[in-house]
């Protein structure tokens, strides 16, 4: 099939630049991954075209794996016919001793020995321990290398002037991997003394996190879990939460709302360059920021939609904002790395325990929320994508973390209600994204992190409203921990697929409040009203009406005003549409089931 036509275009490939270099480096981490039968058929039939083509003009393959154990696969991997295997020694440790012990006579082992996708310093000393025994039965047909390609971290802590020493100290970006390579290199050479100094200094890395965590008199680790379980949950259930809310809030059938971010002017991205520059002062600042709050909320008035956001324009990235405002996060100034495409981003470092020594968005949302009626819906960031989108500490496992900022997020929520935000969404767009690559390990994590969750927003009573979003993904395969959340509402990416989340709901009934996104806010174009109003009439074959909602698919900030707000008047026409089919144009929601039944019976 298409793997034998790509094998045979890169035999084509490999037999012409064969005679020119002494490796080819072909990646293939899918090994990591649980692999349909198939595909190990696949993998040998490929190889055995490309091998030839490599060995006719001596050149030799090295085949790369890595960000996880091989398991299942590894025989597969050890039986191609090439000259080199890379393995990831950080994530899968035991494995990669195993196979030294399987290497063909004559094969290359690349020893993936430094972390590739973390920020901490080699411990120097374990990794010589580590490594001795493959030293001994390999030779020289070991080699060192990174555990994965170097484009996940940054380029080089020297050009960092702004870290506190101790977090220093601690961390190795790429430049600092390839010497700490080097190093490894030259010990195993001429023994461990001639890195003695280098050795010693790196051992200081890891007790500098342990110092800071019993300094700040952290956790360690030690979580009660039943009592944060018990902790984890809402009053009472959704069915009697949505009674009073719907008597507080009295929205409409089909509310609309956006998800939180508007347009990200050049004014203010100016205003905070300056800020940063000291050209302007914090309250010079802080009216340029309460000016675009009170331009999105008369905006948003204007457009008719039901529940309002302040529009996040204090915000510089949606996850470096929060980690500003928390202890435990250390930022560089130039660490930038790829996120997607051409998109980078700076992903924050936390190094020690996350606290929230004052609050976050409170007075932005107290703010927005004086200047109308209508609810404005409190925004912040969730623990899981804070944690995934940040370099998280290894010297405890990333679930102590995600509870640690859960905590943290708990008590802004909390002061957020009392500030008297009624309605507070909490975005998750990171939680697929951090499921583990294997299915079996799929459930803990789940587990985990929809605890974390969980904390960070059930400590409001059953007036407040908790809202997540979602979006970068398919959410099919998980919507039943998604449902585990217990949000009241979530928001969800449906528009780019044109609705295909709702297939899950075929087998699986959503029980709470659902905006699966109307339009795709990546495009340019502006969406029409009736292409969204026959979205809405496909999510109603699947939503009960009294349960859904009417949104974009995510945040507007890399939108124009112009294209916004053409687009929300279109979203806004689209509801008003399908109220005014489904609901009578009923002005209020009273949630009474016997119409609800009623309405879903006729779709
Ligand atoms: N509230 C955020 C925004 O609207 C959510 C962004 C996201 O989902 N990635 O920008
Ligand atoms: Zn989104």
């Amino acid at each position: 099939g298409r793997a034998a036509e790509i094998a045979e275009a890169y035999a084509a490939v490999i037999a012409e630049i064969a005679p020119h270099v002494e490796w080819v480096q072909l990646d293939e981490p899918v090994l990591a991954l649980d692999l349909p039968e198939e595909w190990h058929s696949a993998f040998r039939s490929a190889y055995a075209l490309i091998a030839p083509a490599a060995r006719s003009g001596s050149t030799r393959i090295m085949v790369a794996t890595y960000f996880g154990p091989l398991a299942e696969n590894l025989p597969l991997l050890l039986e191609l016919p090439v000259h080199g295997l890379h393995l990831d020694a950080v994530r899968a440790p035991e494995e990669t001793h195993e196979a030294a012990t399987r290497l063909g006579d004559d094969t290359v082992l690349s020893v993936g020995i430094v972390n590739g996708r973390n920020v901490w310093r080699n411990d120097l000393a374990a990794s010589l321990e580590y490594l001795s025994p493959i030293v001994d039965r390999l030779g020289d047909r070991l080699w060192l290398a990174p555990s994965c390609s170097l484009l996940h971290v940054p380029i080089d802590v020297e050009q960092e002037t702004a870290f506190p020493p101790e977090v220093k100290g601690t961390l190795a970006f790429a430049d600092q991997k390839l010497i700490e390579l080097s190093l490894l290199k030259r010990a195993i050479e001429s023994g461990a003394d001639a890195i003695g100094a280098e050795i010693e200094q790196s051992t200081r890395g890891a007790p500098a996190q342990a110092t800071t965590r019993r300094a700040k008199g952290g956790t360690g680790g030690g979580f009660d879990l039943s009592a944060l379980r018990h902790k984890a949950r809402r009053d009472e259930p959704y069915e009697v939460r949505r009674r009073v809310q719907r008597q507080r809030f009295s929205l409409p059938a089909f509310p609309t709302t956006t998800i939180g971010s508007f347009p990200q002017t050049a004014e203010i991205r100016r205003a905070r360059r300056e800020r940063r520059a000291g050209k302007i002062d914090r309250s010079e600042y802080d009216a340029t920021i309460r000016a675009e709050i009170d331009r999105t909320i008369a905006v948003q008035e204007e457009l008719g939609l039901d529940v309002l956001v302040h529009g996040e324009a204090e915000r510089t990235d949606m996850v470096e904002y929060f980690g500003r405002k928390l202890d435990g996060f250390a930022f560089t100034q130039n660490g930038w790395v790829q996120s997607y495409g051409t998109r980078c981003v700076k992903p924050p470092i936390i190094h020690g325990d996350v606290r929230r020594p004052e609050p976050i968005t409170v007075e932005w949302a107290r703010y927005a929320q004086s200047r109308t009626d209508r609810p404005v819906k409190g925004m912040l960031t969730g623990p899981i994508t804070i944690l995934q989108w940040s370099f998280a500490r290894e010297d405890q496992p990333r679930r102590n973390t995600a509870l640690q900022i859960a905590l943290a997020l708990r008590d802004e929520v909390d002061e957020l209600e009392r500030a008297g935000i009624g309605i507070i969404q909490v975005d998750e767009p990171a939680l697929r994204e951090g499921l583990p690559l294997r299915l079996a390990g799929w459930e803990n994590y789940l587990e985990w992190a929809t605890l974390a969750f969980r904390l960070a927003t059930s400590g409001v009573t059953n007036q407040t409203q908790i809202h997540t979003h979602m979006c970068y993904s398919r959410f099919n395969d998980i919507i039943e921990a998604i449902a585990r959340l217990d949000a009241d509402v979530i928001t969800i990416e449906a528009a780019r697929s044109r609705m295909s989340l709702l297939d899950a709901f075929e087998r699986f009934r959503y029980p709470n409040e659902i905006g699966p996104g109307v339009y795709d806010i990546h495009s340019p174009l502006i969406p029409r009203v009736d292409s969204m109003v026959e979205l809405l009439e496909r999510a109603l074959t699947r939503v009960p009406a009294d349960r859904l909602w009417v949104n974009p698919d995510c945040g507007l900030k890399t939108r124009t005003w112009d294209d916004v707000s053409a687009a929300l008047r279109n979203m806004v026409a689209a509801a008003r549409i399908v109220r005014e089919k489904h609901a009578g144009g009923a002005a209020r929601r009273d949630g009474g089931s016997s119409r609800r039944e009623k309405i879903t019976s006729a779709v």
